[in-house]
């Protein structure tokens, strides 16, 4: 007789319905309530598991995978992450163009997932041929049978979250949400859960977080695609160098910049105040939280719902390295802490 056992079947139903969690102690001075999504819970610890899956299985679907098919994308580490585990267990193959500027933690982790990795020079425009957007496209098209997930320009990516983000934030919230406060990189994650939000009550506020060196703002705001804006940051996953169409700019009612190097601060405190250890960019959604107070944004009737977009441990070598923020001299200034020291005891 089949006992009865209460385990998942595999670890993909545990994709999406992740905590909606109060933040206390780093909103304390701030007008308002404040809950932060923290999509770290998934089991490949970012919110890409959500569109990777969904992809995926829309791939299926529309019968473009086999057993042994590849699975080709470009990506800052967390979608490939999300592809690699999703690949192990359905049996596919995957190859992961990534930028130089991803931390060598991701790089090494997804290798652990069992991801062919090509490491591809930052710096360079979009259309370069060693862009990781074009070496994506050639081995797309070199790899027999292969489909590319192609995050950036892929409606079915903000779609995901139209269809899991943004209801579970309504439920979660029972309405009661008036900002929605996340980062936009792709775009996916605002767009899609924006644009459900907005569908329930058209009154929320929705602020996309973008980064100094990226067009988003500017083009959000002018039109203009302005490659004058363009320039080195360090921050992984938020801002973009070209318009990525699965952001939907109607949806968002205003970007906000942060910098690298309070976004960095924002984050370390976040994981030390409330016990939430959170990625660079959950550190930059909180900044922009911080700057959006400043300039009259909320009041004490305020529901202010942040998407953390993923979990602490993928920026060891970055953020939570002190001899990494050392280098970067984000010490220097008079107004931050300086790191504990380490004790070596006898
Ligand atoms: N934060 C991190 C760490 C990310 O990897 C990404 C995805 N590039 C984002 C935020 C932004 O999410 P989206 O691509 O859905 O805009």
């Amino acid at each position: 007789m089949e006992q009865k056992i209460n385990a998942c079947n595999n670890l993909l139903e545990l994709v999406g319905n992740t905590p909606l969690i109060k933040l206390n102690k780093i909103a304390a001075n701030l007008e308002g309530n404040f809950y932060a999504k923290v999509e770290g819970f998934n089991p490949g610890h970012s919110s890409k598991d959500r569109i990777a899956l969904y992809i995926i299985e829309e791939a299926e679907r529309r019968g473009l995978l086999k057993k042994g098919s590849t699975i080709i994308e470009t990506t800052s580490g967390n979608t490939g992450f999300s592809i690699a585990m999703i690949s192990i267990i359905k049996g596919y193959d995957c190859i992961l163009a990534v930028s130089s500027k991803s931390s060598k933690d991701k790089i090494d982790m997804l290798r652990s997932m069992g991801a062919k990795v090509y490491v591809c020079p930052a710096h360079v425009s979009a259309d370069d041929p060693r862009s990781y957007y074009e070496v994506a496209k050639r081995l797309h098209e070199e790899t027999e049978g292969s489909i590319y997930i192609n995050q950036y320009f892929n409606a079915l990516n903000s779609e995901a979250h139209y269809k899991s983000t943004g209801p579970e934030i309504w439920q979660q919230t029972n309405g009661h949400i008036t900002h929605l406060v996340a980062c936009s990189g792709t775009g996916g994650t605002i767009s899609g859960t924006a644009k459900y939000l907005k569908e329930q009550n058209p009154n929320i506020r929705v602020i996309g977080v973008d980064a100094f060196g990226s067009v988003l703002k500017k083009y959000h705001e002018t039109g203009e695609f302005d490659t004058k804006e363009i320039y080195p940051y360090r921050i992984e996953g938020l801002g973009k160098n070209l318009i990525p169409t699965a952001t939907n700019f109607e949806v968002i009612d205003e970007f906000i910049k942060v910098t690298d190097e309070e976004s960095a601060h924002t984050a370390r405190e976040i994981s030390r105040t409330e016990g939430l250890f959170v990625g660079y960019t959950s550190g930059a959604v909180m900044q922009a939280v911080r700057q959006l107070e400043e300039m009259g944004e909320f009041n004490e009737d305020s529901n202010v719902v942040v998407i953390f977009p993923d979990h602490g441990s993928r920026y060891m070598s970055k953020i939570y390295s002190d001899q990494w923020m050392s280098d970067q001299g984000f010490f220097d200034s008079k107004n931050v802490e300086e790191p504990q020291k380490i004790e070596f005891l006898k």
